[in-house]
């Protein structure tokens, strides 16, 4: 198949025509038109930049008018930014990119190499590295290519890539400060090592999930990561605290009057470290909980300390992973380790703690029941069901259980 013709009206391939070993040969065919196209992009947006074409437009820079007319995220457009004009000064790598023979990532990883190699490296050294690189992006994929950039790194400046690493390890900081407006700042650094795990353990938990009205998740790529960390954090404290109880939330420490709780106003409750916090909060927090009833005195000196005691026992949190088998909320599904026993009819107003009062709910689908206008109720089918608020549903018709098991269905004979 002629590539060009394919790729004026790539619709219009019937692939279906093409013999196996052709569909092979047109595969790696298209693979190499990729990278030449990528080339040919990357040095079109050098050109572009070079002459300010998009800064004359009113764009900040080459990158965001790429965002804003290519769609592509940020940071993948101050990369491909960044690339074209370090290509520019390799025309070899350039021009393997241009011939098909390499993909963008390898030049990407060559870039990168290249550009921490010690600045008292001479030039001769610096063309071997290159060559050295480029000969291997030739034969490798770009994941090896990238450990063989830094095992290169390693043996030409051992003293130095390690000091990197220590140095970086030794600016390790986290600082979180009180805003005063309900807000805290999170801040910090991180070494290279501890960001990766950092990524590797928040992504899955900051994937996107359906919003609470059922459609795309609109939050950004930064919020879920924020809310992910909180997750990480809820996550570490359960199993920190309680090796073997699994679930319970013994960890964060709030102190709040019985009437208050049960009236659903009156004197906030009190964090251990950061002091306020509202009953409505109260309310959900006391949901799941380790329960210990205090008596105090008018100073508020404990008289007297009753037992300590889960509000949902681990039988019952077996039979609600049973029947919940994650988050219930419809379209979450998050697992159980991950999810709350939220109370429908709270305990405090006399609700039960049993089956027919519970279900299962993330930290954030939690929050979106207590405080956001969603309603459960356990149906005739003994299964939770979900009531949008007004402004999703009009019509508040119920929803079921993200992954309510199916009964197997009657068969009638006749
Ligand atoms: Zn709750
Ligand atoms: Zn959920």
């Amino acid at each position: 198949m002629e590539i060009a013709v394919a790729l004026a009206e790539p619709a219009g391939v019937e692939l279906w025509r093409l013999g196996t070993d052709e569909l092979r040969a047109f595969a790696r065919e298209l693979g190499t038109t990729v990278s030449a196209i990528q080339g040919l992009q990357l040095r079109t947006i050098t050109e572009i930049d070079r002459r300010g074409a998009a800064i004359e437009l009113g764009a900040a820079n080459t990158a965001r008018w790429l965002t804003d007319v290519s769609h592509v995220s940020p940071g993948a457009a101050s990369r491909m930014v960044q690339l074209g004009l370090a290509l520019d000064r390799l025309p070899d790598v350039a021009a393997a990119l241009d011939s098909g023979a390499l993909l963008s990532e390898h030049a990407e990883v060559i870039v990168r190499v290249l550009q921490q190699l010690p600045d008292d490296l001479p030039d001769d050294g610096v063309d071997a590295c290159r060559t050295y690189l480029l000969e291997a992006a030739l034969a490798e994929d770009p994941q090896a290519l990238n450990r063989r950039g830094r095992e290169l790194l390693a043996r030409i400046s051992p003293d130095d890539a390690e000091l990197t690493e220590e140095h970086a390890v030794a600016r390790r900081e986290l600082r979180i400060s009180d805003c005063g407006d309900g807000l805290h700042k999170v801040t910090g650094w991180l070494d290279t090592e501890a960001a990766e795990l950092a990524h590797s353990v928040l992504s899955p938990l900051a994937k996107p999930r359906p919003a609470d009205d059922g459609e795309r998740d609109t939050r950004s790529p930064a919020k879920r990561l924020g809310d992910a960390f909180v997750d990480l954090l809820g996550r570490a404290a359960d199993h920190a605290c309680v090796p073997g109880e699994g679930y319970a939330r013994p960890h964060l420490t709030l102190h709040v009057r019985a009437d208050a709780l049960a009236a659903g106003h009156g004197p906030a409750a009190e964090l251990t470290f950061l002091g306020p916090l509202s009953i409505a909060a109260a309310r959900r927090l006391a949901c799941d909980a380790e329960i210990t009833p205090m008596t105090l005195d008018e100073n508020g000196v404990p008289l007297d300390v009753g037992r300590t005691t889960y509000v949902v026992s681990g039988g019952l949190r077996r039979a609600l992973i049973a029947r919940d088998r994650g988050c219930a909320f419809p379209g979450c599904g998050r697992p159980p380790g991950w999810c709350h026993a939220h109370h429908i009819v709270h305990w405090a107003d006399n609700g039960d703690t049993a089956l027919s009062n519970l279900v299962l709910l993330c930290g954030h689908h939690h929050r979106v029941v207590h405080h956001h206008g969603w309603a459960v109720t356990i149906g005739d089918d003994r299964q939770p069901w979900f009531t949008p608020p007004a402004w999703i549903d009009p019509d508040g018709t119920p929803r079921p259980a993200h992954q309510r098991r199916h009964q197997p269905q009657l068969l009638s004979l006749e």
